[in-house]
């Protein structure tokens, strides 16, 4: 790992993070990735789900919110990728861990992140502090739109895993999930098309506004990790923005393939394409 202590860089965001007055954290796949779950590591894939190989993948991103599958290779997979990446109780995870420090370092911040395994809640962040616009793999709900609601996912991981075929990764027709209402097809509370029940997060939006709204004025430090040209919209685009609407903000942004900064904020800003956590320590050491 390439050695950052004493790098400019990290100088320059240290000093951003003494004179910001409020945090916000912003993070996409790429923080995942930095936690351990790695999307498109076609080794691990191959070691981890043998049986999709015959089906033609290759790694966990052609799966994303892949239906044309068929259920029983859509449970198959699923069932084993959301028990890998939401409760695999591997708490602490250590990128994390360094951004909660950073965050205690402040009396106002906030979380938004398109990840959907609740890494921030599993460490230790405030809940009420964090929007996840795209939801959350702990959650089932109705494919159907029959019903608004939602219900825990874990029982579909402790009842039906071990039943999954490991040579084909194919859950069995009478094992397929149902929607508890209409006996409808159903899926975790990810969103993946526009049966996205989007109820569980109004709430996390309506905080997330009001602190937008409060912190309009603020010396606002962004730290935007891994977050792409997939869903810009959530993460990497507001970042820009509230750091564009006061000349003393700061945008960090930590990310490997899109290290990227537009123009009108080049000045406020500081780019990594290191490794987050090797990015986080360095700078925590040298605050
Ligand atoms: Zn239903």
């Amino acid at each position: 790992m390439p050695e950052l202590r004493g790098n400019p860089r990290i100088a320059l965001a240290t000093e951003a993070i003494r004179s910001a007055e409020v945090l916000v954290i912003g993070a996409g796949a790429g923080l995942s990735a930095a936690a351990g779950y790695d999307f498109t590591n076609s080794e691990k894939f191959a070691r981890d789900y043998p049986g999709m190989l015959q089906h033609g993948f290759t790694e966990k991103i052609q799966m994303m919110a892949n239906f044309s599958v068929g259920e029983n290779i859509l449970w198959g997979y699923y069932l084993q990728n959301v028990a890998e990446t939401r409760f695999d109780n591997g708490e602490p995870h250590p990128v994390h861990q360094a951004l909660r420090q950073l965050s205690e370092l402040f009396k106002d911040w906030f979380v938004v992140t398109t990840n959907v395994d609740a890494l921030f809640q599993r460490n230790g962040f405030d809940q009420r502090r964090i929007y996840t616009p795209q939801g959350d793999y702990g959650l089932g709900q109705c494919r159907s739109g029959c019903t608004q609601e939602t219900w825990s996912s874990k029982p579909w991981i402790d009842n039906l895993l071990n039943q999954v075929d490991r040579s084909t990764q194919k859950l069995a027709d009478e094992l397929i999930p149902r929607c508890p209402n209409c006996g409808g097809p159903t899926f975790f509370n990810v969103r993946c098309a526009s049966w996205f029940v989007d109820k569980p997060w109004l709430e996390g939006r309506l905080r997330w506004e009001a602190w937008l709204k409060r912190n309009r004025t603020q010396k606002v430090l962004s730290i935007d990790i891994g977050s792409g040209f997939n869903t810009p919209m959530w993460v990497r685009w507001p970042l820009e923005k509230i750091t564009s609407r006061n000349p003393q903000s700061t945008l960090i942004r930590i990310n490997r393939d899109h290290p990227d900064i537009p123009k009108q904020i080049e000045a406020q800003s500081i780019s990594f394409q290191e490794d987050p956590l090797n990015v986080l320590n360095s700078i925590l050491e040298d605050l």
